[in-house]
């Protein structure tokens, strides 16, 4: 059983699978602390109902889509090997979103880790990662991307994404950056232009 703090259907709208239908599984639960989070409801893995995997996994079979993204909250403070050997039995490909504060667990088609400054990523996530996506808050942020560009796999595809409150300030910065060291790429979270969840 996991605490699943909401499921649903929508267009993962960040990152590498930018524009690709799936279901979004969001368990409750993280201690990492960012102040600028967006799903502070989240942190308190007690508010939100255990639930079955196997339910978890219904739900997401009644979907087109045969992508699943885990998130959070932070979802790898939970062991996650027994959810995702289930969803691949489903064929149904496994994306997840971590900070990578917590070891690695489960079968993953792709790993993105977005690395906070609050609980350092572990280096197993690290080297696992196949997408590096650093939130750009303020313009020091490109220090610390670099920095963990340096700790992910060749490999690794990079991405610099501006926090929603500071995004009209960040990205005329990003673009220069982007257009300099042109191993980053762009992502910006479009579901919120489409305002969907
Ligand atoms: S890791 Fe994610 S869920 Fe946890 S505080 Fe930071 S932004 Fe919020």
């Amino acid at each position: 059983m996991l605490p699943l703090m909401e499921d649903f259907y929508t267009i993962q709208g960040e990152g590498y699978n930018s524009g690709k239908a799936a279901y979004f599984i969001r368990l409750g639960g993280c201690d990492v602390g960012c102040h600028w989070c967006d799903v502070k409801e989240s942190w308190d893995a007690e508010l939100h109902p255990l639930t079955l995997t196997h339910q978890i996994v219904a739900n997401a079979l009644q979907y087109p889509s045969k992508n699943v993204v885990v998130t959070g909250g932070e979802p790898l403070i939970y062991n996650l090997d027994y959810l995702t050997i289930q969803l691949h039995q489903q064929q149904i490909k496994t994306f997840i979103e971590t900070s990578g504060a917590y070891p690695l667990s489960g079968q993953w088609d792709w790993i993105c880790l977005s690395p906070k400054k609050f609980k350092a990523p572990l280096p197993e996530v690290c080297a696992a990662a196949h997408e590096l996506k650093v939130i750009v808050f303020n313009k020091s942020d490109f220090v610390w991307a670099e920095e963990h560009a340096k700790l992910v796999s060749p490999q690794c595809k990079l991405y610099l994404q501006p926090e929603w409150s500071k995004h009209q300030e960040m990205i005329p910065l990003m673009v220069d950056y982007v257009m300099n060291n042109p191993q980053w790429e762009m992502s910006l979270q479009t579901h919120k232009y489409m305002n969907i969840p």
